[in-house]
């Protein structure tokens, strides 16, 4: 039997009634009372379950388990930040990020170990592509950082109270890969993250980020409402092409009306736009004027991130009062912009510092193949 343990975690709340009911055959209360446990109290024994029948705690330890990858390290910024390294089998290894504000904590999750995306500003792309998260794995980014942050390791096994206060109100997917190109794992997962016996997030806190692959962006449209964020990073094809390689497949007169559908579908109110300020590439303001003629009129915001270095690479990050500038020329053409704060960036969790660690990789190179006309492998 030990062979054949489920994993509880991230399993959908069908799912889980099912195997209560078929493999247990117990009532479908019990697998409510399995998800509070799980995720509100962040529970890893089924021992502690203090409400649940003697005999029903040993049936679940003997056919189920709760698994979620294991901390290997943890750095804390002078700033608060806190980034974990995850292992999530015997090589493998991911990075989660915790970012605390006043009025809020969030959690910024990978999907992917490693990316084939290749855009070329990104140190996730250095590390080539290995494989996708299972939901379990990408569940399990949240629950192993609730236990850390709230202590309710420690307060579940002793009164099965939750510990603590809510550490996390958000949940953004912008850690290490492409989640659009893990659709079967990511979106199940979001559905835990806003279940009410899951994480109960309202769909304003739970983002999904986009490299921009415009087939799932309609098939998301469909199907789950969360907030769209897109990494455009060029105000026109040519340059797009060049720092974000899915442009080739999907270029900008693709992507945008995507976007624009998937608001109309899901009732949203604006898509972020991300736009890595990279120093002499695409800072000057003609692409800020560029930029505007796209998103006028649009419910857009669009979020200027100043560009993290990381080893190797041969951008610089553009100066402050280039960025300044670059958001000034938006807002005068009535286009919301701000720029993103840098949090992290002395312990290497700022965006695209993520490199975790990548063994064992396919080296999937997004640009390489769209540039020579074949098709990838990977699911994109
Ligand atoms: N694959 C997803 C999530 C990526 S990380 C996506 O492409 O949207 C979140 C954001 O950080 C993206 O907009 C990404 O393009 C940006 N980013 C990547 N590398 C960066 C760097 N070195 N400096 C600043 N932002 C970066």
């Amino acid at each position: 039997m030990a062979g054949e343990r489920i994993n509880l975690l991230g399993l959908p709340r069908a799912q889980l009634e099912a195997f209560v009911a078929q493999r247990l055959g117990a009532k479908p209360f019990r697998a409510r009372q399995l998800m509070k446990w799980i995720y509100r109290r962040g529970a890893d024994d089924f021992s502690a379950m203090s409400d649940l029948a003697q005999e029903f705690r040993a049936q679940l330890r003997e056919g189920a388990e709760m698994g979620g990858g294991q901390i290997v390290t943890e750095q804390v910024s002078t700033d608060g930040t806190r980034k974990w390294m995850l292992r999530m089998d015997q090589v493998q290894g991911i990075e989660t990020v915790y970012i605390p504000e006043p009025d809020r904590g969030t959690l910024c999750i990978s999907s992917q170990v490693g990316c084939a995306m290749d855009c070329t500003f990104c140190a996730t792309a250095q590390q080539g592509f290995n494989r996708n998260l299972s939901v379990a794995e990408i569940v399990g980014q949240v629950w192993l950082a609730q236990r850390e942050l709230t202590g309710s390791r420690a307060a579940a096994s002793r009164s099965g109270r939750v510990g603590g206060t809510r550490a996390i109100t958000n949940i953004v997917f912008m850690g290490m890969g492409e989640p659009l190109a893990n659709y079967r794992n990511v979106v199940p997962a979001m559905r835990i993250f806003m279940d009410d016996l899951g994480y109960d997030l309202s769909r304003r806190r739970v983002t999904l980020s986009t490299s921009g692959l415009v087939p799932q962006i309609y098939k998301l449209a469909e199907e789950c409402n969360v907030a769209l964020a897109v990494s455009l990073h060029a105000p026109n094809d040519e340059l797009r092409n060049e720092l974000v390689p899915i442009n080739r497949k999907h270029p900008i007169a693709e992507l945008l009306p995507a976007c624009w559908h998937y608001l109309d579908q899901q009732n949203g109110r604006s898509v972020t736009f991300e736009y890595v300020m990279l120093d002499g590439v695409n800072d000057k303001p003609e692409h800020a004027r560029q930029l505007a003629g796209l998103m006028q009129g649009r419910p857009a915001k669009l979020n200027l991130i100043p560009f993290n270095v990381f080893p190797g690479t041969r951008y610089r990050r553009s100066p402050a009062a280039v960025i300044a500038r670059f958001r000034d020329i938006l807002n005068d053409h009535g286009v919301i912009a701000t720029t993103r704060k840098t949090r992290g960036d002395d312990i290497d969790a700022a965006c695209g510092q993520l490199a975790g660690k990548v063994t064992d990789r396919t080296l999937v190179r997004l640009g390489a193949k769209l540039g020579s006309g074949a098709r990838t492998a990977v699911e994109i």
